[in-house]
């Protein structure tokens, strides 16, 4: 890169939601330049285990869920578009999340659940324990019943992450620049934004702010945002009997079956700074819980265990809008346990504003002046 270099947007993180930015706004014909650190999706999304779940992760109404059920209805196009783009197969399935409980008292709450999903015009069925093991006879005895809601999946997020750069490459003029850290952001006198790098400075209309756990203090810019890391640990094995065929959504862990035998056991939930080792006490803590439901994971074979640092939140909500002390700055961040789910939305949302000036009013529940103004 050299100096002095022009953008009409800087995205600062390729992961899963620099990229759908990224992507978006290539498609729209703006010329897009994509910082990163590190490599293509190497931080927490790297380890995500691309769950496409609102009604099971926000178990109630609230701005969380309304978010995650929006773009969940983006989905088939997101994908549809990415696999157009690059020529690549993206492994992506909408086969539901069975979730699952082992005590009465839990049942009575996935009642509750199921009551108020139906009223809210969202397909679902309770199942008794006996019909949740018809469903899935990999369930072990502990299993009291459980919930089935046929609309959610999942996607393979390494494979959409390929698409995605590789698309926005070549169909939409993106160009990623790895192990590129912005060191610092500001905007000039004249409005523009201006990001500096150790090999030199890129300028631009408007730099998006995408970089996850980072987002607080990344670039120079953001000090006061509270966005922090919050640890998961994931489990890859692999499956020896007849996998479930679903999306299992347990008490203390969720498994993912990937065709082909693999197995994705998720996740620790961990304040453990920037600490992104895998630990003994995280895969002990995830071999258990998945064995106390699908028995037969004691035979399983162990392929990985991967780790990613979350970007939470105060209020678990993410960060989504200008920036009021830099209107050229726009925070696309705080997606915690919701990123890739949330992806095609906030790409649309942010490609809306930077773009067309248009404030969803989606955008109301997520503005950075929420935590600016503190
Ligand atoms: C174990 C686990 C399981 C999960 N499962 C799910 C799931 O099933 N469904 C779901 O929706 N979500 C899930 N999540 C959450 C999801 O992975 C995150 O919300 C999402 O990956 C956040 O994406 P991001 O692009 O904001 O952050 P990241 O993926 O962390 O990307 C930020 C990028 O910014 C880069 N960066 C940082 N600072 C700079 C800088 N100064 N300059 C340039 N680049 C910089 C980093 O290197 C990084 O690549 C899971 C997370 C974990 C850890």
């Amino acid at each position: 890169m050299s100096a002095g270099e022009r953008a009409d947007v800087i995205v600062i993180g390729a992961g899963i939601i620099g990229c759908a930015v990224a992507d978006e706004l290539g498609r729209r014909g703006a010329a897009v330049r994509v910082l990163e650190s590190r490599a293509v999706g190497g931080g927490a999304t790297q380890a995500s285990a691309g769950i496409l779940a609102p009604y099971a992760e926000a178990d109630r109404p609230g701005p969380l869920r309304t978010l995650c059920a929006e773009s969940l209805g983006l989905w088939d196009d997101f994908v549809a578009r990415a696999v157009a783009d690059s020529g690549r197969d993206v492994l992506y399935e909408r086969t539901g999340t069975l979730e699952v409980v082992t005590d009465e008292a839990s049942m009575r709450r996935l009642e509750r659940t199921g009551r108020a999903l139906t009223a809210a015009g969202v397909e679902c069925r309770l199942l008794t324990a006996r019909e949740a093991r018809a469903a899935e006879p990999s369930l072990g005895a502990a299993v009291a019943g459980a919930l089935l809601v046929p609309s959610h999946g999942f996607v393979g997020v390494a494979t959409l992450m390929e698409a995605l750069r590789e698309g926005g490459a070549a169909r939409h003029g993106v160009s990623f620049l790895t192990d590129r850290p912005a060191r610092h952001v500001q905007a000039s006198s004249d409005g523009e934004m201006v990001v500096e790098t150790a090999a030199g400075t890129l300028t631009g209309d408007a730099v998006v702010l995408a970089a996850g756990s980072w987002s607080g203090g990344a670039a120079g810019t953001a000090g006061a945002l509270p966005v922090r890391p919050v640890r998961g640990q994931l489990l890859q094995l692999a499956w020896s009997g007849r996998p479930p065929a679903r999306v299992v959504w347990a008490p203390s862990c969720y498994v993912v079956p990937w065709p082909g035998g693999s197995m994705l056991v998720g996740a620790t939930v961990e304040e453990a700074g920037f600490d992104e080792r895998a630990t003994v006490a995280g895969v002990a803590t995830l071999i258990k819980a998945v064995s106390g439901v699908l028995p037969e994971a004691r035979n399983a074979g162990f392929e990985a265990v991967r780790v990613g640092l979350r970007p939470g939140t105060p209020d678990d909500l993410p960060v989504v809008g200008r920036s009021a002390t830099a209107p050229g700055l726009v925070y696309a961040t705080g997606h915690y346990r919701n990123g890739v789910l949330l992806a095609p939305l906030t790409a649309r949302l942010v490609a809306d504003l930077v773009l067309d000036g248009r404030e969803d009013p989606l955008l109301a529940a997520v503005s950075p002046a929420r935590f600016e103004a503190a």
